[in-house]
């Protein structure tokens, strides 16, 4: 064994000291030894035995991926000439486990990886060897032959697809962000003796290797990233070595010539595959890269304990997920058709204790850390699942307070306003904010023990959120039933204001003149002072907020009581009753003396000047009743001011609000008042002709 091979590196039997071997093999190297360390002696290697260390970028990298025992090495001697280990059948524990690397021969500047590993799978040991060296393979290589057999393709587990998987994921991950060249992933499928065509299992594979790509967990920023941003596919298959053997040769030289001559159809080799590593500084490149790999924590796989501790706890979860589904399911239905369901948190707290008592029971004895996180898993789907009723169940509890709160609140301000007004004042007993309060009270307690019912110790979820919705559903509800309590109790001083209003009116207008219009505006001012005491009191009793809404309130008051004196005024200048005031004038002078007696004409009177005296009279009451005088009041503003319009209703304009009997109106009463006169005048010198007559 030549010293330059080490105790690490046995050359094969028969090599020479020199860099040529005879038969223009070179000096392989164990670069990787079976206990994952680098070998240092890679830098003399591309120097001496391998010529490669003065040719700059003029080198390429091939690697092979795939199962033991499918002819990797076979294949790899056959095309680069190496002589790296192949496993007969007699001798199976021959090769040395490891990376091996070798040159390709004669002028082929071409470095070859050969991996050499036992098949973890079979022996059901972890795969840590197999991950590592295919990742360190699949991270420096141009081309990475992935080897296999025509019967693995489209078998996930045979193809070793699973681990390609992995590593891909991996790689993404260490490279992906300042990765340097692609790869081209060259399927060679052996024992090609089915009819099947190549295109189809080269399509098989194609679907395969995208359906990896997608199920990828991507890192960050490179989730839309596509399996041809990294990778190359290409595909060849060669016939059966053993049934073959003539034309497997000659494929393997066909193949061969794609690695060897640039000018060969099907050259593989790309300058956008380099990985624009020196040859001189490959040595460097390879041992960081190898270190990077080995410390990565994402290839640590479980050891054989833990996996068997992830398989049990799944099936134990699954088992203790059965009786507590059970439990549950049936009170699903009810919750969901808006039933409350007593005894729901009872069920869920005891089903749930039952499946976690089981559980651990069974999956404590299993690996500790596997427990705890299947553990925790296995809590939370029992608790998402109890999540989901108990808010159901509260949803529900949640309108059906909120709508009893309205309608009984609702019931409650009806009978306090009966109770109210028999007692003829609001007391504080019967105020909104006692009443609504009251309410409230009940409802909130009602929900809150709903809620407290359902809560699960532990778990990672409560129903505070709820609880917070419902009161400010009840706080909008609240605020609504106010509104409506305000509007009820202005109707209602509205409806008071006018009945006080009502009689002054009729008081002072039955017998209009000096003094009338001073007389209603008083009346007026202390029907709105009245109004608007009992507002401001019914206000406080209900709590409502903000000066800025009283003031509201107040103004809208003041607005209504005014409407109710013009409803009443109107009423009051009706045709008939204007025509019966101004006849009642006439007919107070005409016909009675100062002392109020009835007069009895005699021939001396003057009765022609008396009377047109009378009517000049009686007529000028008809302008002073058909215009609203309001300059005595107090609390109406001046209604020609600039502003006064936000007091008097919408659309107020002073001239038409004020006037009650308009000027065409007046001309006509004016007219009919004169015949009513004529009449009177005549009946009167008509009895004085009779008196003279006896
Ligand atoms: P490796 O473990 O993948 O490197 O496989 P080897 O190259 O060591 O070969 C394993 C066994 O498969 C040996 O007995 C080879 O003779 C045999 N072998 C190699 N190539 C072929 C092939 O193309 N077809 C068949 N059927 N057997 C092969
Ligand atoms: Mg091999």
């Amino acid at each position: 064994v030549p010293s330059a091979g080490g105790a690490r590196g046995p050359t094969v039997p028969g090599a020479g000291t020199g860099p040529l071997r005879a038969g223009g093999s070179f000096t392989r190297l164990q670069m990787v030894d079976d206990e994952q360390r680098f070998s240092d002696e890679l830098p003399a290697y591309m120097q001496h035995k391998w010529g490669l260390s003065d040719v700059g970028f003029d080198y390429n990298m091939v690697a092979v991926f795939g199962s033991q025992s499918t002819g990797k090495s076979t294949l790899l001697n056959r095309l680069f000439g190496t002589r790296f280990d192949v496993m007969d059948e007699g001798n199976r524990q021959q090769t040395t486990r490891g990376i091996w690397a070798d040159r390709g021969t004669d002028a082929m500047p071409v470095l070859i990886l050969d991996v050499e590993g036992t098949d973890g799978r079979e022996r059901g040991e972890n795969q840590d060897f197999e991950r590592k060296s295919a990742l360190f393979s699949l991270a420096i290589a141009e081309v990475l032959i992935v080897n296999m057999w025509e019967t693995m393709v489209g078998l996930y587990n045979g193809a070793n697809m699973g681990l390609l998987k992995t590593v891909m994921e991996v790689n993404l991950q260490l490279f992906g962000a300042d990765r340097e060249g692609r790869t081209l992933l060259y399927f060679v499928i052996r024992d090609h003796v089915s009819t099947t065509t190549l295109e189809s299992l080269a399509a098989t594979l194609r679907k395969d290797m995208e359906r990896i790509w997608d199920g990828l967990s991507k890192p960050a920023g490179m989730e839309d990233t596509r399996l041809s941003d990294f990778f190359d596919l290409k595909f060849t298959s060669l016939p059966h070595k053993l049934l073959q053997p003539e034309k497997f040769e000659q494929a393997a030289l066909t193949l061969r010539k794609q690695f060897t001559d640039k000018a060969a159809a099907g050259y593989v080799f790309r300058p956008g595959y380099k990985r624009g590593v020196p040859a001189d500084g490959f040595p460097h490149y390879a041992q960081a890269v190898w270190e990077k790999v080995v410390s990565n924590k994402d290839l640590d796989l479980p050891t054989q304990q833990e996996l068997l501790a992830q398989y049990r706890c799944d099936e134990i979860a699954a088992a203790a997920l059965a009786p507590f589904r059970a439990a549950i399911e049936p009170l699903r239905p009810r919750v969901r058709e808006g039933e409350i369901v007593r005894e729901l948190g009872e069920v869920a707290r005891g089903a749930r204790e039952q499946a976690l008592g089981g559980f651990d029971e069974q999956a404590a004895r299993y690996h500790a850390d596997v427990y705890k996180k299947k553990r925790a898993a296995f809590v939370q789907t029992l608790d998402g699942e109890l999540h989901s009723l108990a808010l159901n169940q509260v949803k529900n509890a949640q309108s059906q307070a909120a709508d009893r709160f309205a309608s009984e609140s609702h019931r409650a301000l009806e009978d306090a306003a009966a109770k109210a007004s028999a007692e003829g004042a609001v007391s504080a007993e019967h105020s909104f904010s006692v009443v609504v309060g009251g309410v409230r009270r009940r409802m909130t307690e009602w929900f809150g023990g709903i809620v407290k019912s359902l809560a699960i110790e532990g778990a990672g979820w409560s129903l505070e959120s709820e609880v917070k919705q419902l009161e400010s559903m009840l706080d909008a509800t609240t605020a609504k039933l106010r509104v409506a309590e305000m509007e009820r109790t202005l109707a209602q001083l509205r409806r008071n204001a006018q009945d006080a209003l009502g009689e002054v009116i009729a008081d002072r207008m039955g017998s209009p003149g000096d003094g009338m219009w001073a007389g209603v505006m008083a009346g007026f001012d202390e029907a709105v002072e009245q109004a608007e005491a009992q507002l401001r009191q019914r206000m406080e009793l209900a709590e409502v907020g903000g000066a800025e809404q009283r003031q509201q309130l107040v103004c809208k008051l003041r607005r209504s009581v005014w409407e109710a004196m013009v409803e009443s005024l109107r009423e009051e200048v009706a045709d008939q009753m204007v025509l019966l005031k101004l006849r009642g004038a006439l007919e107070d002078r005409f016909r009675y003396d100062e002392n109020g007696l009835p007069r009895v004409w005699l021939p001396s009177d003057d009765i022609d000047a008396q009377f047109a005296q009378a009517r000049t009279a009686a007529q000028a009451l008809l302008p002073l009743l058909s215009r609203i005088e309001t300059s005595a009041s107090r609390v109406l503003p001046d209604p020609s001011a600039a502003g006064a319009g936000s007091f008097f209703p919408a659309g107020f304009s002073a001239e038409r609000s004020l006037t009650l009997i308009p000027a065409g109106r007046a001309r006509e009463l004016a007219k009919r008042f004169g015949r009513e006169a004529d009449a009177l005048y005549l009946e009167a010198k008509r009895a004085m002709v009779t008196t003279q007559n006896h």
